[in-house]
């Protein structure tokens, strides 16, 4: 069952009270439609009914995918936060709902994430049938060989990303554009899964964050 409440939020500009719908846990199985609203951003996506200023709010959002057995917790970056999603992900709490979860979580895969980009790039990755600890590495690795290249150019965010026609590849955004792109190949995945695998495996991390500094941390 996925969990919504109808919150007040005010216009940052005109100061107006607006309704706010807030997936608090989604279960993408069950609705489906919430997935797609997830990816194009419309679950986050405020506009004042008064004076039509737009913009994207951030709450946390556990994302839930039965089929896949895939978790996501996305969260604000807090110690305090991500600390408590990751005992109730291992199930270590037990209100009656947790334990439901205890069940299931050895046959799990659980995610915790900071931010919305995070969120859509790893139900991304899952969907292209990808691992994103593997992903994760390939980033730092393709990070190296743009900056071999460019090494000035700044870069803000690395992200995988899926295009109908081009496929799967891995992009570079410095102030929310995009400068360059490398493609993500079976040939580099399969060489990072052979070489990294047993070495991922064997090393957990214990919040469920797989990104780019755990993915630097398993390749020194
Ligand atoms: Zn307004």
């Amino acid at each position: 069952m996925s969990k919504m409440t109808v919150e007040k939020i005010r216009c940052p500009k005109c100061r107006q009270e607006n309704d706010f719908r807030m997936w608090h846990s989604v279960n993408i199985t069950m609705d489906k439609e919430i997935k797609e609203k997830i990816l194009n951003g419309e679950v986050f996506h405020f506009k004042c009914a008064e004076c039509g200023y737009e913009s994207q709010v951030f709450y946390p959002l556990l994302y839930h995918d039965m089929e896949k057995k895939l978790m996501i917790y996305m969260l604000h970056d807090d110690e305090h936060q991500v600390k408590e999603a990751a005992s109730f992900m291992s199930g270590m709490t037990d209100t009656e709902e947790k334990l439901d979860i205890r069940k299931y979580s050895e046959e799990y895969t659980n995610r915790i994430v900071t931010t919305i980009h995070e969120l859509q790039e790893k139900i991304y990755i899952s969907d292209a049938g990808y691992d994103d600890r593997i992903i994760e590495i390939m980033k730092v690795i393709f990070l190296a060989m743009t900056s071999e290249k460019t090494p000035d150019q700044r870069v803000d965010e690395i992200l995988f990303d899926t295009d109908k026609e081009k496929g799967h590849s891995i992009r570079f955004i410095e102030k929310g554009k995009c400068f360059g792109s490398i493609a993500v190949s079976e040939k580099v995945y399969n060489d990072i899964k052979e070489r990294f695998g047993e070495k991922i495996e064997k090393n957990p991390d214990r919040y469920f964050i797989y990104d780019f500094s755990w993915a630097r941390g398993i390749m020194r």
